[in-house]
């Protein structure tokens, strides 16, 4: 773990297998390990088991987004992170979802202390990251460090809804893997995770 100027002890865990295809799952997994390595900030590579992640899902593919479908998606890797840091004795886990202002931070907060709520020693931090200028350093950090820019959540199913709202206001479908921050006027696109 690497200490930050917080004073706390920090280790990124990447386990996302709901986000799709491959090649996006890379750039935003390559992207998040790029700035760890700047960091010297410990990078856990966890499997792409995305079989699994669309057994969970199964029947939930027409939700929207902050539905069910979410719910469980957060359980997923919620467990999985709460699982590591209980054999790894983290006693805090917390997540970067809640920076996205398109997502419902009770919602992921009730899966993180869901997760947590598992094992002993292992807490769940319900911190709004959007708050206290939250918002306002992830954009500054994006554009310093010309981080991707994606434009839908990260499932097939986010994707498509994604691109059904686009044509329905007369935007062009997403391009992805093109835009990235500090480049152009794209900032009207989503960010998240
Ligand atoms: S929209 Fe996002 S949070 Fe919801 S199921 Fe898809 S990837 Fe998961």
């Amino acid at each position: 773990m690497a200490i930050e100027a917080s004073g706390i002890c920090q280790t990124v865990f990447f386990y996302n297998p709901n986000i799709h295809p491959l090649e996006e799952y890379e750039m935003r997994k390559n992207e998040n390990k790029r700035f760890c390595d700047k960091l010297g900030i410990p990078f856990v590579d966890v499997d792409y088991d995305t079989d699994v992640w669309f057994e969970r899902v199964k029947g939930l593919e027409d939700e929207p987004e902050r539905g069910e479908r979410c719910t469980v998606c957060f359980d997923m890797r919620f467990e999985r992170t709460a699982l590591y840091a209980h054999e790894h004795r983290i006693p805090l886990i917390s997540s970067t979802l809640g920076i996205s202002r398109w997502k419902n931070m009770a919602q992921i907060n009730t899966s993180g202390e869901r997760a947590a709520g598992r094992y002993r020693g292992v807490e769940y931090w319900t911190m709004n990251w959007r708050k206290q200028g939250g918002s306002q350093r992830m954009i500054e950090l994006s554009k310093q460090e010309h981080f991707y820019q994606q434009e839908y959540c990260g499932c097939v199913y986010s994707l498509r809804d994604t691109n059904r709202h686009r044509l329905a206001c007369g935007r062009p479908r997403i391009k992805r893997l093109s835009q990235f921050y500090g480049e152009g006027e794209q900032l009207i696109a989503r960010s998240d995770e």
